[in-house]
């Protein structure tokens, strides 16, 4: 594999659709396979990618880098280059890539290298270190510890802290072997995953709620009025989502489709409220792009319940409810609001946000538009409610 430029894909490779491993935003990406000894050419004619890389190449016209090509072995023991390129057509990332997806050649099993060795040879994690050992060592490590602990205790003592997102990278619920050795061959309860205290939904009681987890289109980004964003990071955890689906809202891009479905109804550039102790990423990018359209609530750590029982309180008082919906949809509204109440003055001090910025997040996010209607607000949220509320 050349490691200083791009092996280009002969007009011939193999060309296959794949899904991004990584993330749920579930970027398209294209996978070129062909013989390892063959070269595509720089001419348009002459590669697979249909470009000329005779001349500078207008922007964005492909990505392309040295982590997204490899040389994968086969069962047969054949070798081939692989360039692993992101989806034009994909209307989830429509060509954009991210640092974690445009990283997917270079984890696929290559003999020889790292991902090849570690496939055959155990490791062993001590003393801070991953460290070389052979399977006599790690097998007798793993059952000896564990067969003590069955013998002695039952499997009740034994624990399971595992991996747990999806895709190809692989948690348990789609590992097969993983699954099987800890509920059916070891039968310990006790397992917990990713960011949870035992096999739980990540989602706080939303279910019980009737809300499924990730239930929104993507297109809800793009037609939102004001999009909340709560203890999430998604330049940097969804990039493709948050910049081929946020950001065109918040640039204007997406006007004339929320003009076309929701005709009648008063519409703007969209706005986006940002929850987070830390200035991350994607605040620093919104207030770049639209610092009239971007609003940093950054709260003191620990502190979010206060700020969301300040802007419920202060929305209430406002009016800017809808009350057949909760009188349809809720019960016990009232006794939530009296339970809950605190005035903005209070959350300012708990939380450190000045008053004036409150009122204009709760503007944003919650005063309805001309005519009553209500605003088309899109919470997205992450670390922070569902942790506290998972945890606690
Ligand atoms: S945003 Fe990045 S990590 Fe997520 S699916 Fe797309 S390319 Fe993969």
């Amino acid at each position: 594999m050349a490691n200083d430029r791009i092996v280009l894909p002969p007009v011939n490779a193999k060309k296959t659709n794949m899904t991004c491993h990584f993330c749920i935003v579930g970027c398209g990406y294209h996978v070129y396979k062909w013989p390892e000894a063959q070269e595509g050419g720089k001419a348009a004619h002459q590669n697979g990618l249909g470009l000329d890389f005779r001349k500078q190449l207008p922007p964005f016209s492909t990505i392309v880098s040295p982590t997204q090509q490899n040389v994968v072995t086969d069962k047969d023991g054949s070798r081939h280059n692989i360039l692993v390129v992101p989806d034009k057509e994909c209307v989830v990332n429509q060509g954009g890539g991210s640092v974690r997806g445009l990283h997917m050649a270079s984890y696929m099993y290559a003999d020889g290298s790292q991902t090849g060795e570690r496939m055959k040879h155990p490791r062993l994690h001590t003393g801070d270190q991953w460290l070389e050992t052979d399977w006599e060592q790690a097998l007798a490590l793993y059952c000896g510890v564990t067969k003590k602990v069955l013998d002695a205790k039952g499997p009740r003592e034994l624990c399971f802290d595992s991996a747990d997102h999806g895709g190809a990278g692989g948690g348990f619920e789609n590992t097969w072997g993983a699954g099987k050795l800890m509920f059916t061959a070891l039968q310990t309860p006790l397992v917990r995953i990713h960011n949870r205290p035992s096999y739980n939904s990540e989602c706080h009681a939303t279910r019980e709620m009737g809300i499924m987890e990730l239930n929104n289109s993507y297109e809800d980004a793009e037609v939102a009025d004001c999009i909340v964003a709560i203890g999430c990071n998604p330049y940097e955890t969804q990039t493709n989502y948050f910049l081929v689906h946020w950001l065109p809202n918040i640039q204007g891009i997406t006007i004339d489709k929320k003009k076309e479905w929701f005709p009648g109804e008063e519409v703007g550039d969209g706005k986006v409220i940002f929850v987070d102790p830390r200035k991350t990423a994607s605040i620093a990018i919104a207030e770049a792009t639209a610092p009239d359209r971007a609003i940093h609530l950054d709260l003191l750590p620990g502190t979010d319940v206060a700020l969301f029982n300040g802007l419920f309180t202060y929305v209430i008082e406002q009016g800017w409810i809808d009350k057949g919906f909760i009188a349809k949809r809720s019960k016990g509204f009232d006794e939530a609001a009296k339970a809950n109440q605190l005035s903005l003055d209070e959350c300012s001090k708990i939380t450190g946000i000045a008053v004036a910025k409150l009122k204009q997040a709760a503007e944003w996010a919650y005063k309805p538009k001309a005519g009553g209607k209500m605003k088309r607000t899109m919470h997205g949220y992450e670390k922070g409610i569902i942790w506290a509320t998972t945890t606690i």
